[in-house]
């Protein structure tokens, strides 16, 4: 993290929320540094910036401005050819005022410590905004998945549950997959938890959720974050000017996030028109075929050379009109110069963080509406959510139970961001988050600051 000090630029602004980054005071007192490439810091400017509109006691903007634990772990595990690599893991605990922590392992080279920060916090502000019982967390390893066979990433991931096995519970912190990360994991991290904790009897597998169904996953967890998005499009449709059935949309990303929404929107009648991935963009005028490009990718790890497709530039992709454009790939994607290209009414954040400060002023002062990944992207945890519920309570929900709660969820956290939006005159990135710290303000209020 720089600590060099850097003329502030604009952050967004809509209906008088224009202001000057890392105005907030509370930068000096906790020693962060202003750094406006730093995904951390943007994360708690946004968070500060509505915590100031909405008075947010300063005690717990002081609280929330910081994670509550950072652990770093160093484990060295035999590699098939009977070498040893060393590798570094993370987990970072937000908050827990409303539970415990809770948030997504992501296995990936780049993974460091500032954007598991960003990503706590994130999580933070998404499990009060749909008001399900838990804090906000996120770990990771750095490791490309791809670059290990399957003994590999067994060991590496039952040796990194063990390095981090104090510091996780059913009870205190229950991770999860994020990129890179899958099922399989989940199913390794908790029968080591099992192992190591030996507390059968207590439903140890509640230490993680995105298990699989026959370990204690949930029926529609796979799905929940492309629903979770589609139900606030939805509830949303008629504040943004949308009509689901012909409407047209793109997708960065066609992984978990990207494919579900696209194939859920496709089959209520919405158009894709494009997509771009790690492998490139294509585009399909009249409507790409989501299912069919859903079986490409899993054969082909991308969507270049889908048949019924052109292939076009990425200027070309983020250029071509549609209604939405729904970002599922990595953070910070849609920079400056790509805000320009946009042509659409909205860009709905299925992935974390994939707007950038510019990007975002840029977006809002041309008029597109940005519905942020905290309300956007909540799907994932909320099912999550049920998940735990039912490995607690030994019981299991079916498909239609899991779709209709999750739609509540999703439904109600879209009207507490709008009714934040029409109380204080504010953009809808501001309004979630205001939404998600009045819950957190109110709690504190009633339990208080030890001692
Ligand atoms: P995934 O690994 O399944 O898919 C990632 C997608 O990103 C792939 O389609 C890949 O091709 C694409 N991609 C990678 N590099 C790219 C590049 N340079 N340009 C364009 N595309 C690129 O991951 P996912 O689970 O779908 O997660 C995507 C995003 O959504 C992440 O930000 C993640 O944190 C967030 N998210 C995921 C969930 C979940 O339940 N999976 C929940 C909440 C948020």
């Amino acid at each position: 993290m720089s600590n060099t000090t850097v003329a502030a630029p604009k952050a967004p602004s809509k209906n008088g929320v224009r202001r000057e980054l890392f105005k907030s005071p509370v930068f000096d007192e906790v020693g962060l540094p202003r750094d406006p490439d730093n995904l951390y810091l943007q994360t708690v400017d946004t968070m500060l910036t509505a915590a100031e509109v909405m008075e947010l006691p300063h005690e717990i903007q002081l609280i929330l401005a910081q994670p509550k634990n950072e652990i770093m772990v160093h484990f060295p595990v035999r590699m098939d050819d009977g070498t040893f690599k060393l590798f570094k893991g993370y987990r970072v605990q937000h908050n827990n005022a409303l539970g415990p922590y809770k948030g997504g392992l992501r296995f990936h080279p780049d993974v460091h410590l500032d954007d598991v920060k960003s990503l706590a916090l994130l999580m933070t502000m998404k499990t009060s905004l749909v008001r399900v019982p838990f804090g906000g967390g996120k770990g990771g390893i750095k490791v490309d998945p791809r670059k290990h066979s399957m003994a590999e990433m067994e060991r590496i991931v039952r040796r990194f549950t063990t390095a981090i096995s104090h510091q996780i519970g059913p009870d205190y912190d229950i991770p999860a997959p994020d990129v890179g990360s899958n099922a399989q994991h989940m199913a390794w991290i908790a029968d080591t938890f099992t192992f190591l904790s030996e507390m059968g009897g207590h439903q140890p597998e509640a230490v993680i959720t995105g298990k699989p169904v026959e370990y204690g996953g949930s029926l529609g967890r796979e799905k929940a974050t492309g629903q979770g998005l589609v139900d606030v499009v939805v509830e949303l449709a008629p504040e943004l000017g949308l009509t689901i059935k012909g409407m047209t949309f793109s997708l960065i990303g066609y992984g978990n996030v990207g494919s579900w929404t696209g194939r859920i929107l496709g089959g209520m009648g919405a158009k894709l028109l494009t997509v771009m991935d790690h492998t490139g963009a294509i585009r399909n005028d009249k409507s790409l075929d989501v299912e069919a490009l859903a079986l490409h990718v899993a054969k082909n790890s991308g969507v270049a050379g889908f048949a019924g497709s052109t292939k076009i530039t990425t200027e070309e992709f983020y250029k071509t009109k549609v209604d939405a454009i729904i970002p599922a790939a990595l953070e910070q994607m849609v920079k400056e110069q790509e805000a320009h290209w946009i042509n659409a009414k909205c860009l709905v954040e299925g992935a974390n963080a994939p707007t950038t400060p510019a990007g975002d002023r840029v977006l809002t002062d041309r008029g597109v509406e940005v519905i942020p990944a905290i309300l956007a992207n909540a799907g994932g945890v909320t099912v999550s959510y049920f998940e735990w519920v039912q490995n607690k309570s030994c019981v299991s929900w079916d498909a239609e139970e899991v779709d209709q709660a999750l739609n509540r969820h999703m439904v109600s956290a879209a009207r507490r961001t709008t009714a934040a939006r029409k109380k204080f005159s504010c953009d809808m990135r501001t309004a979630a988050y205001i939404a998600a710290l009045e819950n957190i303000g109110k709690v504190y209020a009633v339990r208080g600051i030890f001692p």
